[in-house]
């Protein structure tokens, strides 16, 4: 675990449009807790963060965009660059697996828009993990490790503590079949020694490693009370606001509970 204090991330996808956005954005602020030790971030669609960003109480809650393009300017239609988002969120999704295998995006295209972030000063947050035909060759290591290399290849020691990993199977994402927490261990172990090998050991164990994949209210105590993982990246969980703030007070208690 890198810090005491844990992340939790809503990725609304493709749902909600901006009124839709808005009224969510104020149910859900009614219903979470702020709490010092977790910091809650949502990534509504594109067309709905200028108006979450005039709206949101910044101390309870951050924004995130699910996608941008790794260019800063020009003649790129219909793109949004991590300059143009400037100000707007603090964080950007970068990797995740509908972006890798609904939109054929390549590690090259990952480590460009994850220097573009941090070039902007904003956070990537980098999705890596297997397809179900990887686990079942016993490829997950492998598929960790060039997903980072591919991801991080720019990315110097000073700029890591920018980034956030998040381990998310793709065969977990959005199907209802979770990772064991014993799996997630495991993968997260695998992500940290990769990253000290790079970095060495205080700046591998100093980055933010989430979890995500079908966390529900239900099951997220049982990840959040792993001493690997910082927080957790919740899709369809995170569309029902009483599930998601259920989750935000069991990261809130998962570190009070694991004081001595
Ligand atoms: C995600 O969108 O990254 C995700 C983990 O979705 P879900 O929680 O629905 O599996």
């Amino acid at each position: 675990m890198a810090s005491d204090k844990k992340l939790i991330i809503g990725n609304w996808k493709m749902n909600l449009g901006v009124h839709e956005s808005s009224l969510f954005l104020h149910r859900l602020a009614n219903e979470v807790k702020i709490h010092r030790n977790v910091d809650v971030i949502i990534a509504p669609t594109m067309l709905a963060l200028q108006t979450l960003s005039l709206q949101v109480n910044y101390k309870q809650f951050k924004l995130a965009a699910q996608n941008f393009y790794w260019r800063d300017h020009g003649a790129y239609t219909g793109e949004v660059s991590a300059t143009n988002l400037r100000g707007i969120v603090q964080y950007g999704l970068v990797g995740h697996s509908e972006r890798r295998h609904v939109f054929n995006e390549s590690d090259k295209d990952t480590r460009a828009k994850v220097q573009a972030a941090i070039r902007n000063g904003i956070r990537p947050i980098l999705c890596v993990g297997e397809t179900t035909n990887e686990r079942t060759a016993g490829e997950t290591r492998d598929v960790i490790h060039d997903q980072l290399i591919g991801g991080l290849a720019n990315v110097t020691s000073e700029e890591l503590s920018q980034v956030v990993i998040a381990y998310e199977p793709v065969w977990a994402i959005g199907t209802g079949k979770n990772a064991v927490p014993s799996d997630v261990t495991e993968a997260v172990v695998t992500i940290r020694h990769q990253l000290k090998h790079l970095y060495g050991a205080k700046a591998a164990n100093e980055v933010q490693v989430l979890y995500g994949g079908s966390v529900t209210a239900d099951s997220a105590a049982d990840y959040l009370a792993l001493n690997e993982i910082d927080g957790l990246l919740v899709g369809g969980a995170s569309l029902d606001e009483k599930a998601f703030s259920t989750i935000i007070e069991k990261a809130h208690r998962s570190i009070n509970s694991g004081k001595k």
